[in-house]
């Protein structure tokens, strides 16, 4: 009898073909996350990865692997031999909590992967729970909603569980591309960043500050969410671009109610110059429609045309409840609501043009050297890198300070 940690795989089960390309990158991600934790070793067996640790790291092994996502769930269990007693035996060590005089019900759920076994799966469930009946009088079976249930596989080995752990769903980071999120310092920008990490795609951030208009308060909180984020997606570049002679250019040559919209473009340029050069195949904002004036539906098909790369807008229908819970999920909603001097409040006008016409706004940017400016920005750019270092603490390198 050996206990371990069993780790389930969602939906990269359904994808066919590339199923082998999503599992190497669920295992690499765990990996990555396991890093500076001891454990024995791990190997596969039909469909689940089994992880063997001692049983006092466990609970941390779990709470990292279940920051992997592509995973529907993690299990302590128990590995035994392909016989009827020992398959009850290892049922018993793992009932022990509820073996006392509260009277609770069961079910006994089996899977028969190795079909040559001499039970079949409900034969196998009716045995155990006959066993479980006549040793234990305070348990009683109920099979639509039992306080607990007693999975048993049967494969090559047999594994016995009734705790698990729910993991996030969706598909391993790595698996969809690699985009650039727009990260600002609130709440909505790291929750979009986690939707897309979740379906699978590798993220590295871009930041825009106003220093010395913005504190450098304003940049660390960025960078802070970009950690908390990088706990699920792996190492991570910010890339922090100053935009304050942007601002100063917009203000002193355009409307002023522009400000919002005209910004927005710049950033969006910026973002598809260092996609270009990176690799990144679309940009990821934090938008919802309606949430504020910068995010009518003309604002977003204004903010399109400065994009020659797809805008993915997760949060486009969401309400702001909904991303909250998300972001308390995440981890990141305590930092979030932080207060902060962004820039876009310090230069944003009193009265916002909210329904920008593309021409109008276009002629605004005839005002603005819009070349040397963007070119400017992107030279003094700093790069800072969240990575790890072998026993997983991680490091922030700065390519260079603000100054
Ligand atoms: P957030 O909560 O992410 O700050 P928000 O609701 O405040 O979003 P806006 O300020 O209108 O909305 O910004 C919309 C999106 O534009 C943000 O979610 C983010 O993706 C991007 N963005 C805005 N400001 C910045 C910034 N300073 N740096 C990087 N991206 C930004
Ligand atoms: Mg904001």
């Amino acid at each position: 009898m050996e206990w371990m940690i069993a780790v389930s795989f969602g939906e990269i089960f359904l994808k066919g073909k590339n199923r082998h390309v999503f599992y190497k990158a669920a295992i690499n991600n765990i990996k990555r996350n396991l890093r500076g934790i001891d454990y024995q070793g791990m190997y596969s067996e039909s469909s689940k990865l089994y992880i063997q640790a001692d049983r006092k790291d466990f609970e941390k092994i779990k709470d990292n692997v279940l920051k992997v996502f592509g995973i529907s769930y993690v299990a302590y269990v128990i590995k035994t031999n392909k016989n009827i007693e020992d398959i009850y035996a290892a049922c018993k060590e793992d009932l022990s909590e509820y073996f006392s005089d509260k009277n609770y019900t069961f079910k006994v759920e089996s899977k028969r992967t190795d079909k040559s076994f001499k039970y079949k799966s409900p034969e196998l469930s009716a045995k155990i729970g006959g066993f479980i009946l006549r040793d234990f009088p305070n348990l009683s079976v109920d099979v639509h909603n039992p306080n607990f249930r007693v999975f048993i596989d049967v494969k090559d080995n047999v594994y016995i569980y009734s705790k698990r752990f729910k993991g996030l769903g969706g598909l391993p980071i790595g698996s969809s591309g690699h985009g650039l999120l727009l990260l600002s310092g609130g709440i909505d920008s790291p929750v979009a960043g986690f939707m897309v990490a979740k379906r699978g795609m590798k993220l590295d951030c871009i930041h825009f500050h106003s220093y010395p208009f913005t504190s450098k308060r304003a940049l660390q909180k960025a960078v802070d969410l970009a950690e908390i984020m990088s706990s699920y997606t792996g190492k991570m570049k910010i890339y922090s671009v100053n935009l304050a002679d942007i601002y100063k250019a917009i203000n002193q040559n355009c409307d002023r109610r522009e400000t919002t919209i005209l910004s927005r473009r710049f950033m969006m340029r910026i973002a598809n110059k260092i996609a270009e050069t990176n690799s990144y195949q679309a940009l990821i904002t934090g938008e919802s429609l309606g949430q504020v004036a910068s995010q009518t539906i003309e604002s977003v098909s204004v903010i399109n045309d400065s994009s020659e790369i797809p805008i993915l807008r997760p949060l486009i229908a969401m309400d702001k409840k909904d991303i909250i819970d998300i972001s308390h999920k995440m981890g990141s909603y305590e930092k979030s609501i932080e207060p902060y001097d962004d820039c876009c409040s310090i230069f944003a006008p009193d009265n916002p043009v909210t329904k920008p016409k593309l021409k109008y706004i276009k002629m605004s940017e005839e005002k603005l050297d819009i070349e040397a400016l963007e070119t400017d920005a992107i030279n003094n750019m700093e790069i800072i890198e969240i990575a790890w270092q072998s026993d997983n603490s991680k490091v922030i390198y700065m390519s260079r300070p603000l100054s």
